[in-house]
């Protein structure tokens, strides 16, 4: 690993219990900062961004800044809004991404921008999530997916290999299609860290004699099992907590078999498989004595989500999710739509600039639900570290996209007018990505939370403890910006 400068003179040292009160961290953070684990994460933090910026300038990339004063740009979550004081009643949105601005600047022919840029997203938090965070925000004209990607892979490369101490093992990065993932995973942010794939045993337990699989089958819904290496042995109560994690994910319960010396299946349902059965269920399944078998047979979103988190818990068990080795991953084919089912339309799966693949385009009129996007994600030991698509470019096509999100024209051009305008102005085909640096930098840190890179982070309640925000304002002040709070 090469040596991360350290800050010339350090006054103060500060070592010991990691196991400080958060709350008291946050309160004192200027304090909590002098420890060495707080500046090695963000001395590292300094070098990833300085490594990226030397490498998108030596291939011709523009750092571009865009406004933060702003007006809404849709990422999925709810806006931070700025009330105008010169504009009584009006507000600025604070961008969740820069996404049309840089859009816009591929129209004014900036062919390839990049920005380190913050972006504010108002949704619940979660432990990689901030209230504000920042992105390595990215453009570029006359490309293909293909081109986003292979940059986006050796940039992310050169970072694991050149700046941080961790092993990149998936030399080049994976390529799932978000069916295979789901399929393969439960997830389309699987962790390639480790194997333990998910296999559909749909047809084996559709000719068992228990009927919780066959009902299951018969309702067209799948039986799909995860081998636990070595784990034959778990207790009662080990298995109590397994089934716990999967009933947290809406499973009504969890079967399981373990596989002994002898090849023979112990467990509660082993009597509803007859031998011929059995063998071929453990072949099926790649089980070998002293293995344990979880089952989850469900809904498939039901199944996904139980063994996924059945998945990362056993590798957690196991130790196979080392934080020494980074393992990438691109999941493609993504569909373009999810159906919103509370608001009866449909809703883009990424963002609603994302084009279709150009051979789905006459789904739009048929079957929305079957068009694929030309969208990527970047997926790093189980987080998604990026997400871009090649872009709409077209008004034609652009309008439509908002007709079927449920945006009647006059909303949408109210909203995004001026990007419909732009594309009558000439617009290059273009596309890009945004990777999260503070997610990255976390993973290459080996930290458990994005609020161990940032400097100073808000907490789970999206609050700053040490400067106390948010805050009262004066009546004062919210008289000028003609604003009458509610109690
Ligand atoms: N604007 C997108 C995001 O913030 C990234 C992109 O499509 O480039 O996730």
């Amino acid at each position: 690993m090469p040596c991360l400068t350290r800050p010339r003179r350090r006054l103060f040292y500060i070592y010991g219990d990691e196991k400080v009160d958060e709350a008291l961290r946050m309160r004192y953070r200027y304090l909590d900062l002098r420890r060495d684990r707080m500046q090695h994460n963000l001395v590292l933090r300094d070098q990833v961004v300085r490594y990226i910026r030397d490498f998108l300038s030596a291939r011709g990339f523009v750092e571009i800044e865009t406004p933060v004063l702003f007006k809404t740009t849709p990422e999925g979550a709810r806006d931070y809004l700025v009330p105008s004081r010169i504009h009584p009643g009006q507000f600025y949105a604070l961008p969740q991404s820069p996404q049309q601005l840089k859009q816009l600047l591929m129209v004014a022919g900036y062919e390839r921008y990049f920005q380190i840029a913050r972006c504010f997203r108002d949704e619940d938090q979660r432990g990689d999530r901030q209230p504000e965070f920042t992105q390595l925000d990215l453009e570029m004209s006359f490309v293909e997916r293909e081109d986003v990607m292979a940059l986006i892979e050796q940039l992310m490369t050169g970072i694991v290999e050149e700046v941080s101490d961790r092993e990149l093992i998936t030399k080049p990065f994976a390529r799932l299609s978000y069916r295979d993932a789901l399929a393969r995973f439960g997830t389309d942010r699987p962790d390639l860290r480790y194997g333990m794939e998910l296999i559909d045993l749909s047809d084996v337990a559709a000719r068992s004699g228990f009927r919780v699989f066959t009902s299951v089958v018969e309702a067209g819904n799948p039986v799909k099992a995860l081998c636990a290496p070595g784990c034959g042995d778990y207790s009662r109560k080990q298995l109590g907590e397994l089934e716990e994690i999967a009933k947290a994910e809406g499973a009504k319960g969890l079967a399981w078999l373990a596989v002994e010396a002898n090849g023979a299946a112990r467990g509660p349902i082993a009597k509803f498989f007859d031998d011929g059965l059995l063998r071929d269920l453990l072949a099926r399944a790649g089980a070998n004595p002293g293995d344990l078998l979880l089952f989850v047979a469900d809904a498939p979103a039901v199944v996904n989500a139980a063994l996924d988190a059945l998945r990362r818990e056993m590798a957690g068990r196991l130790g196979l999710d080392d934080p020494r080795k980074v393992a990438f991953a691109w999941i493609i084919d993504f569909p373009l739509f999810e159906w919103n089912a509370e608001e009866n339309r449909w809703d883009p799966s990424h963002h609603l600039f994302t084009s279709p693949m150009p051979e789905d385009i006459p789904l739009l009129d048929t079957d929305p639900g079957a068009a694929r996007g030309q969208q990527y994600d970047l997926v790093c030991n189980g987080y998604e570290i990026a997400g871009g698509s090649i872009r709409i470019h077209d008004r034609n096509l652009q309008e439509k996209v908002f007709r079927l999100i449920g945006l009647d024209l006059e909303t949408a051009r109210e909203r995004f007018g001026h990007m419909l305008e732009a594309f009558e102005y000439g617009t290059p085909p273009h596309g890009g990505i945004a990777p999260g640096i503070d997610r990255l930098v976390m993973l290459l840190a080996g930290e458990p939370n994005i609020r161990e890179v940032i400097a100073f982070p808000k907490t789970q309640q999206a609050a700053d403890l040490m400067a106390g925000a948010p805050s009262a304002v004066e009546p004062a002040q919210l008289e000028e910006l003609h604003i009458r709070v509610v109690e």
